[in-house]
């Protein structure tokens, strides 16, 4: 027997044998009146809540809950496997997935496209710990995470601000440069005094220093549009390690002179990631960049290493190169922070922010002289995440 049904039966029979009929009237109408009143704030909540005895079969469900489990109109529910009655094909997936088990704040998408946290909280007797039932809870987080999604825009755009008065500080040197040698291009091509030689190698200077300016602006343009894209990221199960060879043929270090010595120690039994590939090739792109770029001394080594740790998938580029002092190490997530004549101090900013988008985390240690090692972790997908998205993504 329910405990719900014990207590009501237990209430109405010791009162039974001891008092006239009109007080059991009137004792039975305020049963009902508190009973009536119960179900009314069950059926008011804003959760879907539903209760299954110890084995599982439903003993209250309320509207909220019918809704978001998708359970068909006029299906019987009561004294039936909850399971049964699940229309939502995502969390029919997920309590196949689940079972009984614990479930704490768990998220999923319903196939309505609404963003659930699903809590399953086994009721015990006080004293005795007995099961006496289990509670479902549906919360319908689809408005929070939506104002969520809005602040990180807003904040995204106040970012941007500050991005385009600092991009055109940035432009401003290199125009300068462009001006000052196309006057002085112009000099040396219709200056009739001097000597041809020295004519042509002054043009031929300019024009150099006003190619390397363009390829300038036009990196600053292109991080820059990195930067500021306000892109959500596209999650797709990938393998990191394909990513990571797919941004080293991009950037060839290898192919660069003088030669570097790349060293790959990927691990194969990594298991995929969920990530949007273009970003993440990005990533790994600007950090293996900023290694090459670092190698100051005869042997040029990069280190290119992933592996399982813990929850995360664990990408390490390392570099024999510069290092970074401990007071540039404090900045160079800061857009336009830049310790090259060519850089563009945004590489890291765009790395940092993509990582951050994929709930990563990005760790740089450094030695002045000796090198630096860029860790990128990155969430492995838990089993029944893994499971709905495949249920969404057939591939
Ligand atoms: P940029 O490469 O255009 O300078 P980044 O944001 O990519 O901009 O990097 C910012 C700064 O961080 C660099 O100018 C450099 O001083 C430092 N840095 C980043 N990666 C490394 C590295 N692997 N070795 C040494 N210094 C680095
Ligand atoms: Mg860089």
């Amino acid at each position: 027997m329910s405990p719900l049904s014990s207590t009501f039966t237990g209430k109405v029979l010791t009162k039974l044998g001891k008092v006239g009929r009109d007080e059991i009237e009137r004792f039975l109408e305020g049963v009902v009146r508190e009973r009536n009143f119960y179900e009314a704030v069950f059926e008011a909540l804003s959760e879907g809540v539903a209760i299954m005895d110890t084995g599982g079969q439903v003993l209250l469900l309320n509207r909220v809950a019918r809704r978001m489990l998708g359970v068909r109109p006029g299906r019987k529910v009561l004294g039936r496997p909850l399971l049964d009655a699940i229309g939502d094909d995502e969390l029919r997936a997920l309590f196949t997935a689940r079972g009984h088990e614990r479930l704490d704040h768990v998220p999923v998408t319903t196939a309505q496209s609404h963003d659930l946290l699903v809590t399953l909280v086994p009721v015990r007797e006080s004293g005795t710990d007995s099961l006496l039932a289990r509670v479902l809870i549906l919360a319908d987080v689809t408005e929070t995470r939506r104002h969520e999604r809005e602040r990180a825009r807003a904040e995204r755009l106040s970012g941007l601000s500050l991005l385009t008065a600092g991009v055109a500080h940035e432009i401003k040197n290199p125009l300068n440069s462009l001006r000052i040698h196309g006057q002085l291009l112009e000099q040396a091509l219709t200056e009739a005094t001097w000597p041809s030689e020295i004519q042509g190698e002054r043009s031929a200077r300019s024009a150099a220093i006003i190619l390397e300016e363009t390829q300038r602006l036009t990196r600053i343009v292109e991080q820059f549009l990195q930067a500021v894209r306000p892109v959500e990221p596209r999650l797709v199960r990938h393998s990191l390690n394909v990513i990571l060879r797919r941004a080293i043929e991009a950037t060839a270090p290898h192919g660069m002179e003088p030669a570097i010595e790349l060293e790959l120690d990927l691990d194969t039994q990594l298991p995929d990631v969920l990530v949007d590939d273009q970003q993440m090739t990005q990533v790994f792109m600007n950090l293996l960049r900023n290694a090459a770029e670092s190698l100051d001394k005869p042997a040029r080594r990069i280190r290119v290493s992933t592996r399982t740790a813990g929850p995360m998938a664990e990408v390490t580029i390392a570099d024999n190169g510069c290092g970074i002092s401990p007071e540039h190490l404090e900045r160079i997530y800061q857009p336009y922070f830049t310790t090259k004549y060519n850089g563009t101090g945004l590489g890291l900013m765009v790395v940092h922010r993509i990582v951050e988008d994929h709930g990563g985390r990005i760790l740089i240690t450094s030695r002045e002289g000796e090198g630096t090692e860029v860790t990128v972790l990155l969430p492995l997908p838990e089993r029944p995440t893994r499971l709905l998205a495949e249920g969404k993504r057939p591939s």
